[in-house]
């Protein structure tokens, strides 16, 4: 997303009114309620529309800019609309539109913080020592120019990697500070605590290089704001932009905040600025990314004679769905809390489908959706929501298998990561030497000291004797032009091909496969990476080996992910089924929606239940509400009791949040048979880099109090916190807490 070049100031035409008679009230204020009606009309002074989901929060900001507009208070490029994703932005432009009779809006400031602030700064970068053609770096440049820095400060780039200072960095520009504002050691141990000094070296060097980054963008602009000296720059937006709208205010951070405030105050004026946000902080899903719940919940005392509007009719989804969504996020401390209801029909219960493993979860929700399908419901209507990245694999394969098309939105697909490409290069290079791309793809990563000019070497040596760069692996060996630790490195490249090849047939490909990731210190990598994703990215690659299992051999494998790879790109324009995350999932809304993964560890996550405790919890709980108020019709959760992580089954426990939804509106059922006769025999493999863990059922499950001390057999020794029946909640000694059955316990004292 990166803004266009500046252009001159629009001028646009006022929209024409259709109507003669001003008394006539426009058409497309018929579709709203009567509160709706208020907040829409509501034009001058700030306005918060608090309330929860589906009450009409964007259709009244929408009809907002549409009555503004055909009220003619003000030309389309006078109003600041924000909206959360481009997507939203693109949306609201054509219904902003058509309410206005298909007319075309141009020149109108409506877009995301990043696109708005970016376009702004276009305009004004030479107060930042930048030019108005400056570049937006993408994440692999940002990391390139930390690199350098760290180094050069002499910081072990192991043990601090970029990515990873990167985050922080990230972290103090959405807080709003500069270097100059961040004291100098804020940072913590992170770069042996000399991170607020990298990060002042990576501003200078970033305006060196006349570039910014994303956190730029509303960083470059707060300082020019706040500088007296720009005063007129900052008058000049004041004036210019009679009317704020923004969406999804719960989720805003503080440079976000502030540069929305400072915008909407007028200078030496005490005449109220007309804002209105509209959110609902029971859906603030993005805590972990810095955004402050608090802003919504401090309006009324920023922006004095705020008029605070509650909406409560809820149009989107059933009564059910909206029973059980209430019912969960009940159990939130600290919420506003709000009346929602529907008129809405009961609809079907919300159906709760406690499976076998994830391969049975992704063959129900297929067969539903196709179930929904045949009833003449377009694909398009129904969707996907999974809480991690790696559940989505079990879905893609499902589907590509059937031909029921479908599409990721929001990230890569599976196939297509980062670091199951990778995995794939060296799989693909194990069955197919002669597979340049591949081998080119991972000959330096991990790093193994073969750079640039190494690689251009190795080509010009396979070009000369017509082999493959594999093949010419074995003559850079021994070419004496090579430098020796270039041409170990190669060595030890081809020796370990060939190794892994002499493997092929004699042992399970799963195992080879995880052998190779682990032997190739590829899983190391992601292991010592500190960053945010890195464990995500592990769990993918655990994931790949998982599904590696359904198929005979590495050959059969490689195939199906063409296959699924083909399948991708053909799908492009058909009507095809959503699969996307939940976070992404804000805002939208689906006929159908599948709840996969609802499992105590993955959802709520045990990271975010780690790292942030109870905030992280609940931050889990409007996770789950965001999910289920997604639905108009059908909402389906499922909970498998059997998940293949870590190389072994693990046992796994329903979500707590299935606990938490009312009995009255949940269909539940079990589909398990008894566990003896039917579970899988585990994949005779682990993978040695990944953790561990072993499963086990035990036959006659005894009694557990709290206080009692126990051992599992995959996390460990641990006290017994808590006991709701059969399930147990643990503090283990590694500090995590857990929930686990009772069954895969044994006591180690007697209570
Ligand atoms: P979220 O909290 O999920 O962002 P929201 O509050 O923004 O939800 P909208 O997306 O604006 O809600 O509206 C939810 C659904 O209800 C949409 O399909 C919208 O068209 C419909 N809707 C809103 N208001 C009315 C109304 N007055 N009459 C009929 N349908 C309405
Ligand atoms: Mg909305």
């Amino acid at each position: 997303m990166v803004a266009s070049k500046p252009t001159t100031p629009h001028v646009m035409p006022m929209i024409s009114s259709p109507f003669s008679s001003p008394a006539a009230e426009p058409p497309y204020l018929a579709n709203l309620n009567e509160v709706q009606l208020a907040a829409v009309k509501a034009t001058e002074g700030p306005v918060l529309v608090l309330a929860g989901a589906g009450t009409g929060k964007t259709r009244v900001l929408t009809t907002r800019l549409s009555h503004i507009l055909y009220q003619n208070k003000a030309f389309p490029s006078q109003i600041l609309a924000v909206t959360f994703t481009n997507k939203a932005a693109g949306e609201m432009r054509t219904r902003v539109s058509s309410l206005l009779g298909d007319q075309p809006v141009e020149g109108w400031w409506l877009g995301t913080f990043h696109a708005l602030a970016a376009r702004m700064l276009r305009r004004n970068a030479d107060l930042v020592g930048l030019t108005s053609d400056f570049t937006i770096l993408d994440d692999d440049d940002q990391m390139r120019v930390l690199k350098q820095i760290a180094e050069a400060e002499g910081i072990d780039v192991k043990k601090s990697p970029p990515k990873l200072l990167l985050a922080l960095i990230s972290r103090w520009k959405d807080r709003g500070m500069r270097p100059q504002d961040v004291g100098r050691d804020e940072g913590g141990l992170a770069a042996d605590g000399k991170l607020a000094t990298i990060y002042a070296a990576y501003q200078n060097r970033l305006r060196t290089l006349n570039a910014c980054d994303f956190g730029d963008l509303l960083l470059h602009m707060l300082t020019i704001f706040r500088d007296p000296a720009n005063q007129d720059v900052l008058s000049g937006y004041r004036n210019r932009f009679r009317y704020i709208l923004v969406d999804e205010y719960q989720d805003t951070n503080v440079a976000q905040y502030m540069w929305l405030r400072l915008l909407a105050q007028r200078d030496n004026d005490d005449t109220p600025p007309n804002i209105c946000c509209v959110g609902d902080d029971d859906q603030s899903i993005y805590g972990w990314r810095g955004a402050e719940v608090g802003n919504i919940l401090r309006f009324e005392r920023d922006f004095p004679g705020a008029v605070i509007i509650r909406l409560e009719q809820n149009y989107r989804s059933t009564q059910s769905i909206l029973a059980a969504a209430s019912g969960v996020i009940a159990h939130n401390q600290g919420r506003l809390g709000k009346t929602l209801w529907s008129q809405g029909d009961m609809g079907e219960k919300v159906r709760v489908r406690l499976l076998w493993d994830s391969d049975a979860e992704a063959r129900v929700i297929s067969d539903d959706i196709e179930a929904q399908r045949r009833q003449g419901r377009p694909l398009s209507d129904m969707a996907v929501l999974v809480r991690a990245g790696f559940q989505m694999r079990a879905f893609e394969e499902r589907f590509v298998q059937i031909g029921l098309p479908y599409r990721v939105i929001g990230g890569p697909r599976f196939y297509e990561r980062q670091e199951i490409r990778d995995a794939l290069a060296y799989f693909r290079v194990v069955m197919q030497p002669a597979d340049d791309l591949a081998l080119e793809r991972i000959i330096n990563t991990p790093k193994r000291g073969i750079g640039d000019s190494a690689l251009q070497n190795l080509h010009f040596l396979a070009r000369a004797r017509s082999l493959s760069l594999h093949d010419a692996l074995q003559d850079a060996m021994i070419d004496s032009t090579t430098r020796p630790a270039v041409r170990a490195a190669f060595g030890q490249m081809a020796n370990n091909f060939a190794r892994w090849r002499g493997l092929l047939g004699t042992m399970p490909h799963t195992e080879l496969a995880a052998q190779i990731l682990d032997e190739s210190g590829y899983t190391a990598m992601w292991q010592a990476d500190k960053t945010p994703e890195a464990p995500g990215r592990l769990e993918n690659l655990r994931e790949l080996v998982n599904g590696m299992a359904e198929f005979e051999s590495l050959p059969a494998f490689l195939e199906h992910v063409a296959l699924v790879m083909e399948n991708n790109a053909q799908n492009a324009n058909q009507d095809a089924v959503t699969i996307m995350t939940l976070h992404g999932a804000k805002g939208l809304e689906f006929g159908s929606v599948y709840l996969p993964g609802w499992e105590d560890g993955l959802f709520p996550s045990q990271r975010a239940m780690d790292e942030n405790g109870i905030t992280g919890l609940e931050e889990e709980r409007r996770l789950a509400y965001v999910g289920l108020t997604r639905a108009r019709h059908i909402a389906m959760i499922t909970s498998v009791a059997n998940r293949r992580t870590y190389g072994n089954w693990v046992q796994a426990v329903p979500s707590r949040f299935i606990d938490e939804l009312p009995k009255g509106v949940i269909d539940y059922v079990s589909e398990l048979r008894p566990a003896s006769s039917i579970r899988p025999s585990a994949p005779q493999w682990s993978l040695s880099g990944f953790a561990n863990s072993q499963s086990s059922s035990s036959p006659a499950t005894p009694q557990y109090v709290a206080g009692q001390h126990i051992r599992h057999d995959s996390f460990g020794d641990g006290r017994i916190v808590h006991v709701s029946g059969q399930k147990l909640d643990i503090l283990f000694e590694d500090g995590s807490q857990r929930r686990v059955m009772a069954g895969f316990v044994e006591p180690l004292d007697s209570a």
